[in-house]
């Protein structure tokens, strides 16, 4: 039996729902029932009527997927496919901040660990990052692990942001370097130039849009421009060009690729729902804790 076949009958058989992020292999985005980014896909699993979710993508997404959907078991089939960015934030690092800001108010991008979201005020995503903190109480946010994320927000922000760990960063999209930008404008001149708020400032700074990559996905069919360079993980590439068959679509640059989100193949997915393997295990006290920052997230209009 060929490999996809075998995926959709296991599918099947165990009442299961294929996510997978938008940086993916496309291989992987082609069989899921639903691509996208990790909180849209979290959401796409609460709606589902399906017992198992089987989340292709890193740690802390399979573990929001689990948190959000208690009663559902949630598969990440290589659960060696840990984010960077997630690990650069440990909960003895916050702890230390927050005691030195006592009054302040904790945001944490959704690239974190149940353990660290669990001592959180309120979860963001790079599509809600600045109205997150704007809507907090607080003048002095403590924001993590992103420093690039942490630079959109304070350009949109009166807030004091204290970022932490200082050093955090998404080794992927700091791959894209402005000689590398350059050169794409160079080679593509009627391109606009689009880029994830992961990116260091100064591409930031000279970017046509930043959004997140939903947010860049909508932005790509509205704009009445047919050739876009893309600032993020190369991956969303597949996804751009069956969606906008039309449009042109080129990477910042060629070393924008995740080998963590690369790390899931079909046969993954397949041994995966196959011996129901890898389980996600989020201890309840710290699902409850992490679900409520979530939550909250979820509930700023
Ligand atoms: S692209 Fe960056 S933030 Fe996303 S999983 Fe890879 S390392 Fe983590």
């Amino acid at each position: 039996m060929e490999l996809t076949d075998e995926i959709l009958k296991l599918k099947a058989e165990r009442n299961a729902v294929i996510l997978a992020h938008n940086y993916q292999r496309p291989e992987v985005i082609d069989i899921a029932d639903y691509v996208g980014d990790s909180l849209g896909l979290s959401r796409q699993a609460s709606a589902s009527k399906a017992k198992v979710i089987v989340f292709c993508g890193v740690d802390f997404m399979a573990e929001t997927a689990s948190i959000i959907n208690p009663e559902k078991t949630v598969l990440l089939p290589a659960e060696w496919a840990l984010c960077p960015m997630a690990m650069m934030l440990s909960l003895p690092e916050l702890l230390n901040v927050q005691k030195e800001y006592p009054d302040a108010e904790t945001v944490l991008y959704i690239n974190t660990h149940a353990d660290v979201k669990a001592h959180a005020d309120c979860i963001c995503t790079s599509a809600n990052a600045d109205k997150i903190v704007n809507s907090m109480k607080a003048d002095t946010i403590i924001f993590g692990p992103d420093r690039n994320l942490a630079y959109y927000v304070r350009k949109r922000t009166k807030k004091k942001i204290v970022v932490v760990p200082e050093r955090g960063l998404c080794p992927t999209h700091h791959m894209i370097q402005p000689d590398d930008v350059e050169k794409a404008r160079r080679a593509h001149p009627q391109a606009e130039l689009v880029v994830h708020p992961e990116v260091i400032p100064e591409l930031q700074d000279i970017a046509d849009h930043i959004a997140s990559t939903e947010g860049m996905i909508m932005y790509c069919k509205s704009s009445p421009k047919n050739e876009f360079i893309l600032g993020t993980e190369s991956g969303i590439i597949h996804r751009m060009k069956k969606e906008m068959p039309e449009k042109k679509f080129y990477p910042a640059s060629d070393m924008a690729v995740c080998n963590t989100m690369k790390m899931i193949t079909l046969h993954h997915v397949r041994d995966s729902l196959r011996d129901m393997k890898h389980k996600v295990a989020v201890p309840k006290e710290t699902a409850d804790k992490a679900r409520k920052t979530i939550e909250r997230m979820l509930s700023v209009k």
